[in-house]
C-alpha cells in the first residue's frame, strides 16, 4: 500500500478542479485582489452557516487570536487563562501582547480545558479565557461560560480546529463552536477542515460593538480611512483565498462527514488494541476530527511512530511538548508536574492520518498494520 498522507490536500483539489480554478481565474480576471466582491460574499456566507451575526475575515488565525485579544483593550500584565496542550499561537500571542498565560490542565478524555480547575486560576488579574476546541470537538462551553459571568470575564474561544462543531447546551439549544463565547477565532490554513490555498483566518461574534472594534484594529486602527484612533495591525483575507473558500464552504459538512466515517472505521477496528485507547466523545459536542488521536498504554508511544511510518503510515505527534514546559515560555516559571495530565498526553498521544479522502483499503491497511504491531 502506498501513497497514504497524512492530509490529502490534491485528492480534495482534483475533485472540485474545475469549480476552484474558475473562482480563482475569475478573481484574476477582476485584478480586485484585495477587499473584492468574494471576501464580502464569503463573510456573508460564513455568517449564514455559523448563525453569527458578524464574521471578519482576516490574514490567518493567529493574527484572529491576536485581534481578538487587543479588541479586549487589556493591560500590561493582566492575565488570560487558557491551556498547555495547545498550537503555540493561542499562547504566543497572549505574551507578545504583554500580558500573561495563565495555564491549566485539560481533561484525560477529551483533551480540552479542565473546566473544573478554572475558578481557582482565576485572580482579580484575569480579564478572558481562551478555551481552545482541540482536535474538533468543544470544549465545555456551559460551564466556562457560567463561571466567566460569575467572575465578568470574556471568553474567547480558538476555532481553527473546529469549524463546524456543534456544541449543546442542557436546554437542547445548539451552537456552533466559535459563535458561543464573547469572540472565536479560526484559521484556514490548507490542512484545517475548511482549509483555503494559503493563509486565512478570521474571528467571528454576535456583539456589534465588538465587531466594530475587531474591524478597526484588523485595519490599522481606523474606522474612517486615514484617520488612526488606535494602533492596529494589517490583516486581511486576500480575494483569491475567499474565492476559494466560497467553494469549499458548499462541502464543509459532507467533509465532515468523510472524517467522522474515517474516525469511525478507526474506532471500531482500534476500540480492542490493547495498547491503544481511542479517542472519546464529549458529551455536549459533535466531533469533526481535526485530528484522529489515539493514546498508546504501556508501550514507547516513539517506536510505534517509528513502525508505522518504516510500513508507509505516516503519523504525527500533536503536541510532543507542552507549552509550559519550552524554552520560550521558561519565563512564566512553570515546572515539569505543574500539570500532569497535558504532560502525560504529551508523551502517549498518537494522531493517525485524517482527511477527506481515504479509502477503504487504506484505512483496513493502517488498521491491520497497527494491529500487527509488537514491541
Ligand atoms: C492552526 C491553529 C492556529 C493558528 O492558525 P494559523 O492560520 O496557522 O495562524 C491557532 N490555534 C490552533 C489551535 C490551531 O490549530
Amino acid at each position: 500500500m502506498s501513497n497514504i498522507k497524512m492530509v490529502d490536500l490534491k485528492g480534495q483539489y482534483e475533485k472540485i478542479k474545475s469549480e476552484i480554478d474558475n473562482a480563482i481565474k475569475n478573481v484574476i480576471d477582476s485584478t480586485a485582489f484585495i477587499n473584492g466582491s468574494e471576501v464580502q460574499l464569503f463573510q456573508k456566507n460564513l455568517e449564514k452557516y455559523l448563525g453569527v451575526k458578524h464574521v471578519i475575515p482576516c490574514a490567518n488565525g493567529t493574527d484572529a487570536l491576536q485581534i481578538a485579544i487587543m479588541a479586549l483593550n487589556l493591560k500590561p500584565g493582566d492575565e488570560i487563562i487558557t491551556v498547555s496542550f495547545t498550537f503555540v499561537a493561542t499562547v504566543e500571542v497572549i505574551s507578545l501582547l504583554g500580558l500573561k498565560p495563565i495555564f491549566i490542565d485539560v481533561n484525560n478524555d477529551d483533551f480540552n480545558l479542565n473546566d473544573d480547575l478554572l475558578e481557582k486560576a482565576i485572580t482579580p488579574k484575569t480579564k478572558a479565557i481562551i478555551p481552545v476546541h482541540l482536535f474538533g470537538q468543544c470544549a465545555d462551553m456551559e460551564n466556562i461560560l457560567k463561571i466567566a459571568k460569575k467572575y465578568n470575564i470574556k471568553v474567547i474561544e480558538d476555532t481553527a480546529q473546529a469549524l463546524g462543531t456543534d456544541y449543546t447546551f442542557s436546554n437542547g439549544e445548539v451552537k456552533k463552536a466559535g459563535t458561543i463565547g464573547d469572540i472565536g477565532t479560526t484559521s484556514f490554513f490548507p490542512s484545517k477542515n475548511l482549509g483555503c490555498f494559503g493563509d486565512g483566518g478570521a474571528l467571528f461574534t454576535n456583539d456589534d460593538k465588538i465587531a466594530d472594534t475587531i474591524r478597526m484594529y484588523a485595519n490599522h486602527g481606523m474606522k474612517v480611512r486615514y484617520y488612526h484612533q488606535t494602533i492596529g495591525i494589517n490583516s486581511r483575507l486576500d480575494t483569491i483565498q475567499a474565492a476559494v473558500l466560497n467553494v469549499k464552504l458548499k462541502y464543509l459538512n459532507n467533509y465532515s462527514i468523510a472524517r467522522q466515517n474515517a474516525a469511525n472505521h478507526y474506532n471500531v477496528e482500534l476500540k480492542n488494541v490493547d495498547f491503544l485507547e481511542t479517542p472519546d466523545l464529549a458529551p455536549n459536542s459533535t466531533h469533526i476530527f481535526h485530528q484522529y488521536t489515539l493514546k498508546t498504554k504501556n508501550i514507547n508511544r516513539d517506536n510505534l511512530q517509528k513502525y508505522l511510518q518504516e510500513t508507509g503510515i505516516p503519523a504525527m505527534i500533536y503536541y510532543p511538548v507542552p507549552l509550559h514546559l519550552q524554552e520560550a515560555y521558561k519565563y512564566l516559571g512553570y515546572k515539569i508536574g505543574d500539570f500532569p495530565v497535558t504532560e502525560e498526553l504529551c508523551k502517549r498521544v498518537i494522531s493517525l492520518p485524517m482527511h477527506t479522502e481515504l479509502t477503504s483499503e487504506q484505512l483496513y491497511f493502517i488498521t491491520n498494520t497497527l494491529k500487527k504491531y509488537k514491541e
